[in-house]
């Protein structure tokens, strides 16, 4: 007993007071446009499609990088011949949409040289960030206080994903002082926690844990695969792809796994305690 309390002793409180004030070594990928020949070598590397260029019409180029789809791979990194790509700190980038998690910039073509040069960055459709969480605000207010009780489901994933959500429970991350809890049942949660593309195998076990859930119900997408289909894609013969192809979702937690603080961060939008950061083009 004495050898128990003496070790708690030394050990002091692990847990840390601003879970948000770490920075990764490599977060998701940004992307200098200015520095961009759109040439698409990041496009051919890119594994999972989050990097997309497209020419809507003569003279005219556009990339688009999506990081509800983005693994965090770095392949693009060492794909640029210009540079123009390099690790990002940002850790925590949830959203409200997939819109709102993807930048796209436009360049101009020059027709003697072919070579593009950056020319905007677009707006995409949909809400923006702040009309979109005034939007949830309305939905949940006075419903969930400032206590959230959260099921995970897991629809197909890695268990990747699951490794980081376990580790928001732990004294470092701490969830329970912020009010959340996890339940064992839908019926009791308020927020489902949704990780891994939606396999076929799982799309009516999604539907049915959806339907089980007393309203106001948040849905959370959870990493790049609940985001987008991730690496696994999305209409496959195996997988439909991200959670909103089979139930409504409220905020997007990209990363390949993300991490700890951004699963927090996520539960912390969806319960209108946290604003959205990070870039994208709304
Ligand atoms: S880091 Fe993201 S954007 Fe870059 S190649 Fe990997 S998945 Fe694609
Ligand atoms: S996002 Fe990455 S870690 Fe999470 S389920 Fe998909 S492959 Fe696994």
């Amino acid at each position: 007993m004495f050898r128990i309390l003496s070790r708690s002793l030394k050990a002091g409180i692990v847990t840390a007071k601003d879970p948000f004030a770490d920075r990764a070594p490599f977060g998701f990928p940004v992307i200098d446009f200015e520095a961009c020949t759109a040439c698409e070598e990041c496009v051919r590397a890119c594994p999972t499609g989050a990097l997309q260029a497209d020419s809507p019409e003569p003279g005219r180029k556009t990339l688009s990088l999506s990081r509800a789809a983005c693994i965090q791979c770095r392949e693009c990194v060492e794909a640029c011949p210009e540079r123009a790509v390099r690790p990002g700190p940002e850790l925590e980038t949830a959203a409200y949409s997939r819109e709102q998690l993807t930048e796209r910039a436009s360049f101009e073509v020059d027709g003697a040289t072919g070579r593009a040069s950056f020319r905007a960055m677009e707006t995409l459709p949909g809400p923006t960030r702040e009309e979109s969480a005034a939007g949830l605000r309305e939905r949940i207010e006075g419903r969930l206080g400032r206590s959230l009780h959260v099921r995970q489901v897991d629809a197909g994933s890695c268990n990747g994903c699951e490794l980081e959500i376990l580790a928001t429970a732990n004294p470092v991350f701490d969830l329970e002082r912020f009010g959340i809890q996890f339940v064992a049942s839908p019926r009791h949660a308020d927020v489902l926690l949704v990780t891994g593309p939606v396999t076929r195998n799982m799309e009516v076990a999604v539907r049915r844990t959806y339907e089980a859930t007393p309203l106001p119900r948040v849905v959370v997408a959870t990493g790049a695969c609940g985001c987008s289909g991730g690496i696994f894609r999305e209409g496959t013969y195996a997988s439909l792809g991200g959670v909103d192809r089979v139930v409504p979702v409220d905020v997007y937690v990209p990363g390949c796994p993300p991490r700890p603080q951004a699963i927090l961060g996520g539960l912390l939008l969806a319960m209108g305690l946290r604003e959205a950061s990070g870039k994208g083009a709304r």
